[in-house]
């Protein structure tokens, strides 16, 4: 079996209700009636092979981007046999090293190829993901959901979730007491302070020492990501697991945060590792103790999927991040959703990855948009002369509302 050709699908995707994805809606570009917002773009690709058969897969890391470097590597793959999977990793890696440092572009694209090569070696042995990456650890994958009220997280436990993480630094502290109280003891909360460069080290720790009395499953990004001193300083100051990594790629951006055991759980992005790099992260992770619970955010169904087989055959799976109200329509750009049963998603059987892409459905929603500022000039970040200008770089304003909400307790 050869590879014929490789093909790209971008699409402007909805946006989760909850999440600065939602900022700055976008007006035209999209034919359905269907509402949209936001600049998150989907990019999916389908790898051929001469015999007829193909693998999907999906790519983060700025996905308009990424587009034009799978086209650039394309003709790297036509002509190659799709199941020496690690050796045409390192060819296309090899390829970019006069871009200097492959960073999340240069990994997204690998990542996509990466994942659709996985979903063809599946195919064609007639057997799912998981069973080649070692065999299920487990039938099921438990799932965590956003949230931000409790009458929304009341709606979750009905639907059997055990698991949520609200965010937003200024009001984090506020949202988690509120929380913890409908949620209850059992179950698991965590925070995403989604590290801003205005976050102090001593700030983070002040805020971090609040939230110890939660019991909080962790703290995600309680500073800077490029911060790893800081990271490192946090967790050493407060007894608050650490969540960290989805901004980063590939092994050797994650490996800092792995070394030294400066975070609980690695949070790689699928988009922008692959199966084959996450696989490796997970066996690193493992070595040190450190749990693996890949972040959802910008990513569409495949990339999805994708982290269900790892999380499926690893041992240190944490969790799957899932928003529980996408934008209604994620499932129609696949042929069969997830199955979701008491806040677990059932790990698929099918062969492959054991999902396609409906193409038809991708070409209703063109890309328009694929970069902009969370809380976006629509929605008046950096309008000049407001109380949101640089909303995301100077804000000492806001930083005493987090203080404030840090100084009510428990
Ligand atoms: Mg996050």
């Amino acid at each position: 079996m050869k590879i014929s050709r490789v093909e790209t699908f971008l699409m402007q995707a909805g946006s989760p209700s909850e999440t600065a994805w939602a900022a700055g809606p976008i007006a035209g570009g999209v034919n359905s009636g269907m509402s949209i917002g936001g600049f998150r773009n989907w990019l999916f690709l389908k790898i051929h092979t001469d015999e007829g058969l193909y693998g999907v897969g999906e790519c983060s890391g700025w996905p308009a981007v990424v587009a034009a470097a799978v086209q650039q590597m394309a003709p790297l793959l036509v002509g190659e046999d799709p199941s020496g999977i690690e050796r045409l990793w390192q060819k296309l890696h090899l390829s970019m090293m006069g871009h200097g440092v492959t960073g999340v572009v240069g990994a997204g694209a690998l990542a996509g190829i990466d994942m659709a090569l996985w979903d063809l070696k599946g195919k064609a042995l007639g057997t799912p993901v998981w069973n080649l990456l070692g065999g299920k650890v487990r039938d099921r994958v438990r799932a965590y959901a956003h949230v931000s009220t409790p009458a929304f997280a009341r709606t979750l436990i009905d639907q059997g979730y055990t698991a949520f993480k609200t965010g937003h630094v200024r009001t984090a502290v506020g949202k988690v007491a509120e929380l913890r109280e409908i949620v209850g003891p059992e179950r698991d909360l965590m925070v995403d302070l989604h590290g801003p460069p205005w976050m102090t080290l001593k700030d983070a720790i002040i805020i971090c020492r609040e939230l110890e009395s939660y019991k909080l499953l962790f703290v995600e990004e309680p500073v800077a990501p490029e911060d790893l001193e800081g990271l490192r300083r946090v967790g050493d100051s407060v007894a608050v697991p650490l969540a960290a990594g989805e901004r980063r790629s590939l092994i050797w951006g994650i490996k800092p945060l792995i070394d030294g055991r400066i975070v609980d759980v690695i949070q790689p992005d699928m988009g922008r590792t692959g199966i084959s790099q996450m696989m490796k992260l997970a066996h690193m992770a493992e070595a040190n103790f450190i749990t693996v619970a890949p972040h959802a955010g910008s990513l569409g169904p495949v990339a999805e999927y994708a982290a269900v087989h790892v999380l499926a055959a690893i041992s240190n799976a944490l969790m799957l991040e899932r928003f529980a109200n996408e934008w209604e329509g994620r499932d129609a750009v696949i042929d069969v959703p997830l199955e979701m049963k008491d806040g677990h998603v059932i790990v698929p059987d099918r062969p492959g990855l054991g999902v396609d892409i409906v193409e038809e459905e991708i070409a209703r929603y063109p890309s328009v948009r694929n970069c902009g500022v969370p809380g976006s000039a629509e929605g008046g970040a950096y309008a000049r002369g407001t109380f949101y200008e640089h909303q995301y770089y100077q804000p000492r304003s806001e930083r005493m509302t987090a203080m404030a909400a840090a100084n009510k307790g428990p």
